[in-house]
């Protein structure tokens, strides 16, 4: 059941008696992957307290703006006749951006706006609330507009739960899965988390702009809900990190995720950084006459697998964001899925450990094999040096200019010269670029493993 109170009301009037505040699990944090955690262990038929800090679920979140949900197959069979997504993802175009010049490879899928779909747009605020919804309907009980504050600990120093800001707000549960999001301050708390290192980090900001459906579906050339992702390589200001733009039913988002020290050292306002992205000339007529009805920023977890935190101790789990989960890898920025994924391998994970018996790290051990064995931990691991390739100078300002001279080269015609020939517009341009054969090749043969 979903409680409906105030953070200021004490939780006893919530939970009725003292009893009622203890569980089998407390799960921190009602996002994607905290959801799916409770709904599991709820189904698994499990006391779980889901603890939100937000007034409802997704009320605090914000993102770029697409979703992949095909990870809810298992937990929730024909989702998309369910789930409140604004737009079904039909186009899919990469740019790669310079200040003047802009080339982009643009995919459409007819396929992709059918069942069992691919992405999608959705707001956050719908779609949290939609997923922890599931988990209160599986019986989960949901307390809105409360912050986990510490962890509990018995005189041995064993996790026995969890304190919260409400008045009289401790609850008591044999294991914690924390699902609060990145910077997790559970996970910290518990030790799991190493030095912050801020180069691990990009900022995300994004504007909503409002524009009239009709509008959108013209310039963005799509119908019926289909709807178009744009992601951008360059044209952040020189601040390493990439743009998006995404198509919702009668809004737009356009954003940027930024690398914190690179920001910092330029000192340029992420929201002149937008405007300079909005103005660019391969955006501007897309977003033209867009009202900004809402300006958000959050900080994206980015380096991926080389930051991730010990996944398990006793009596507690670490999941999405909380243990940077989140994939950023330049073509890809995914964390939904991944955070839905791990909170689901989490729930399993501990399903099974409360059914033995054993909820000490050693019992909570199926967590990182269930992950090992899934797209997430899979994907990191192979995906482990793309966030820093895709980040570097090379890629972020050499290779832009280099690939688009090339392009622009190919099609320009300088009558009454002859054509150049390939070999020589390459060699000029990656000369002009700067970039050096070496690093060329190095980056090119990370880039094959990674992506390849
Ligand atoms: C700008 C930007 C663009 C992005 N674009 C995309 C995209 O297009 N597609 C995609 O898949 N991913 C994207 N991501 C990443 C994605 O948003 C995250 O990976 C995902 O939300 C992680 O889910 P989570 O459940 O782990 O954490 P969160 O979504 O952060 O949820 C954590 C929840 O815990 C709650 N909470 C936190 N602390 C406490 C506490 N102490 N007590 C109680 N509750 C607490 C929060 O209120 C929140 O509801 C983007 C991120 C950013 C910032």
């Amino acid at each position: 059941m979903a409680d409906t109170t105030t953070g200021t009301t004490p939780l006893s009037a919530t939970v009725a008696t003292a009893s009622a505040a203890t569980f089998d699990v407390i799960v921190v944090g009602a996002g994607p992957a905290g959801s799916c955690a409770a709904t599991v262990l709820a189904r698994a038929g499990h006391r779980v307290a889901l603890l939100e800090r937000g007034a409802f679920p997704g009320a605090k979140n914000m993102y770029g703006g697409v979703i992949y949900p095909r990870i809810l197959d298992r937990l929730h069979p024909q989702w998309w006749e369910q789930v409140p997504i604004q737009r079904w993802i039909t186009r899919r175009s990469t740019m790669v951006m310079t200040e003047t010049r802009a080339l982009t490879i643009d995919f459409r899928s007819e396929a992709w706006g059918e069942p069992p779909y691919n992405g999608a747009t959705a707001y956050r605020p719908d779609f949290d609330h939609w997923l922890a919804d599931q988990a209160v309907a599986a019986g989960a009980h949901l307390l809105n507009a409360t912050t986990a504050v510490g962890l509990l600990r018995d005189a041995d120093q064993r996790i026995v739960g969890v304190r919260t800001d409400r008045p009289d707000g401790d609850l008591w549960a044999s294991t914690v899965i924390a699902c609060d999001g990145v910077n997790s301050f559970i996970a910290k708390e518990a030790g799991l988390h190493e030095e912050l290192d801020p180069a691990n980090y990009t900022l995300g900001v994004k504007e909503t702009l409002a524009l009239p459906r009709s509008v959108i579906e013209e310039r963005f050339g799509v119908r019926d809900r289909h709807g178009v992702d744009i992601e951008i390589l360059g044209g952040t200001s020189g601040v390493n990190g990439g743009g998006f733009l995404y198509t919702n039913l009668d809004t737009l988002a356009v954003g940027a995720v930024l690398k914190l020290p690179a920001l910092a050292a330029q000192q340029t306002r992420p929201e002149e950084i937008i405007g300079r992205l909005k103005a660019h000339p391969a955006i501007a007529p897309l977003v033209e006459g867009g009202e900004i009805v809402e300006y958000s920023a959050h900080v994206i977890p980015e380096a991926g697998r080389s930051m991730m935190p010990t996944l398990t101790t006793d009596r507690l789990l670490v999941t999405g964001d909380a243990a940077a989960m989140c994939l950023a890898a330049g073509i890809w920025l995914e964390g939904v899925n991944f955070a839905m994924a791990s909170g689901m391998a989490a729930g399993e994970t501990v399903a099974e450990a409360l059914a033995s018996g054993d909820t000490s790290a050693r019992g909570l051990g199926g967590y990182e094999r269930r992950l090992r064995d899934s797209f997430v931990l899979a994907d990191h691991d192979k995906l482990r040096r793309a966030p820093g390739l895709v980040l570097s100078d090379r890629v972020q300002h050499q290779y832009p200019e280099m690939i688009t001279g090339v392009v622009e080269r190919m099609f320009r015609v300088d009558n009454p010269e002859p054509k150049p020939g390939l070999r020589r517009i390459l060699r000029e341009e990656r000369r002009a670029a700067g970039v050096r054969i070496r690093d060329l090749a190095r980056d090119a043969w990370i880039g094959f493993r990674s992506f390849g």
